[in-house]
Formats: C-alpha cells, sequence, structure tokens
C-alpha cells in the first residue's frame, strides 16, 4: 500500500536520499532508525510531501504523489503524522486543535466533529484536558494530544517522528503505551524512533539507514541478534 520506487532527493548539491527502494503492507507496523543526519525524517517526509523529490515514485493506495494539491490533499487525508516537537498550535485550547482539520478541511459539522475528538481524547487518556490550552499541558500530555489529533482524520497510516525523543524520561511510557496500543488495532505505522524496546515489541520490520541509504532491514529479532553490516552493527553497539 506503501511504495517509494527509486527515490533519489537532492538538497542543491547535497544527495540526501540514495536510490530508496520500500514496500509497506496495510497493517504492517516498519520502525526507521539509523545515526542523525541519515535521512530518516526525510524519508518520511517524502511520504506526505512534506519534502519533494526529483527522482522516483512514491505511491500511497495506489495513488501516485505528485505535485498537485488535490492529490496531496487526498494523500493527507489517509496519512497522518506525529513530530518529535508535537506542532500543537498554541493559541488553541487541546479541543480547537482537534476539531481543525475535520472542520476545516474534511467539512464535518461541528457537533459531529466535538463528539471524535472527545472519543479520541478519551482514548488517549486525556478528555479531562479539552479546555486547556497545549503549554499549560506537560510534553507527554502534549504529544498524546497531537497523537489523537492525528487520529481524528481516520488516517489509515501513521508516520511518526521520534515522536519521544523530546520527552523527559518520565513521560516517554505514556507515550509509547498510546502507540503500542494503536499498533495492536491493526493501523500501518511508521515509527523513526531509537526507542528499540518499542521496536522489538511492535515492529514487523526494521530498517537500519545510514548517509541516504538502506543499509539493512530485518524482522526485530534477526535485526538486533544478527546483525548483517558493519555499519549496523556499530550503531546498536553504541545505542544498546
Ligand atoms: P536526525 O536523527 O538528526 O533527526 P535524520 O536521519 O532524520 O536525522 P534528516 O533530517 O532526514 O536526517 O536529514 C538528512 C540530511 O539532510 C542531514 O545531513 C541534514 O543536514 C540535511 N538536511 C535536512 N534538511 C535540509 C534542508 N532543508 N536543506 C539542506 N539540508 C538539509
Ligand atoms: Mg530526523
Amino acid at each position: 500500500m506503501i511504495s517509494m520506487k527509486g527515490v533519489n532527493k537532492w538538497y542543491g548539491d547535497f544527495h540526501v536520499l540514495k536510490d530508496i527502494n520500500l514496500n509497506i503492507k496495510k497493517g504492517e507496523k516498519v520502525v526507521i532508525c539509523g545515526p542523525s543526519g541519515s535521512g530518516k525524517s526525510t524519508t518520511i517526509r517524502c511520504l506526505n510531501h512534506l519534502e519533494k523529490f526529483q527522482e522516483g515514485t512514491v505511491s500511497i493506495n495506489g495513488t501516485d504523489l505528485i505535485d498537485d494539491v488535490k492529490v496531496v490533499r487526498h494523500i493527507r487525508s489517509q496519512v497522518g503524522m506525529v513530530f518529535q516537537h508535537f506542532n500543537l498550535f498554541p493559541h488553541l485550547t487541546v479541543l480547537e486543535n482537534l476539531l481543525l482539520a475535520p472542520i476545516w478541511v474534511h467539512k464535518k459539522p461541528r457537533h459531529e466533529a466535538i463528539k471524535t475528538a472527545m472519543e479520541y481524547l478519551e482514548r488517549v487518556k486525556i478528555a479531562d484536558q479539552a479546555h486547556k490550552f497545549p503549554n499549560q499541558l506537560s510534553g507527554g500530555q502534549q504529544q498524546r494530544v497531537a497523537i489523537a489529533r492525528c487520529l481524528c482524520i481516520n488516517p489509515e497510516i501513521m508516520l511518526f517522528d521520534e515522536p519521544t525523543s523530546a520527552l523527559d524520561p518520565e513521560m516517554v511510557s505514556e507515550v509509547l503505551d498510546v502507540m503500542v496500543e494503536l499498533a495492536d488495532e491493526g493501523i500501518t505505522m511508521i515509527c523513526v524512533t531509537h526507542e528499540m524496546g518499542f521496536a522489538k515489541k511492535v515492529a514487523d520490520r526494521v530498517i537500519f539507514m545510514d548517509a541516504g541509504q538502506i543499509i539493512e532491514e530485518n524482522e526485530p529479532h534477526e535485526f538486533f541478534d544478527n546483525p548483517q553490516s558493519d555499519r549496523l552493527k556499530m550503531f546498536l553497539d553504541q545505542i544498546l
């Protein structure tokens, strides 16, 4: 359902993505890891047109991602994204943050959008904070709001870009717990993270990137216990 074929991207002279080929099936959970600057964020941002690429094709559920407003809107209605720094609108309450896309993009009636939003806030265990502003919440709470906001568009695919790396350690697990629950419910997930416990528990496949390339991929057990390339061995030695 997600396919990247021969994707190459340059920032000026800098070749940031080198021939990325990736197929992800519906319901699959994929974790991407690798050193800083290896192109992990750029790769997943190419899946919802937050980044453009110069060569290759990306297709989501059979739609080729091209630089066209309607196509991009269609793709983004299926692909939600959660960022490291939450990206909530600070001047809107938690609930209003969740209502924006359903009301303005998807033209849902307000009362319906509120009902759905409250259900998702319930699910990430934060419904009691609905009328607060983001800066009145902890980092872990804000990230759960960001996840709930993403769920409000009912995406088939969720992209996570280091969703826990800006959090204080004691808040990491409350966010990971929500992500594990989502994974159990069958949503397709691509997650850039260095939380290897999460990868072992949830991932069907772990991908290692270095210097703009996919170096190695495997199911978690093999990936961690039997790394093939020296680069992955070195990386695992550093982080585990
Ligand atoms: P991190 O773990 O630090 O988040 P990453 O693997 O997500 O790293 P990317 O953010 O995808 O890496 O960046 C890949 C490379 O592209 C880096 O070398 C980065 O400096 C470079 N890069 C990213 N964005 C731009 C940009 N807008 N212009 C020029 N170079 C960029
Ligand atoms: Mg990144």
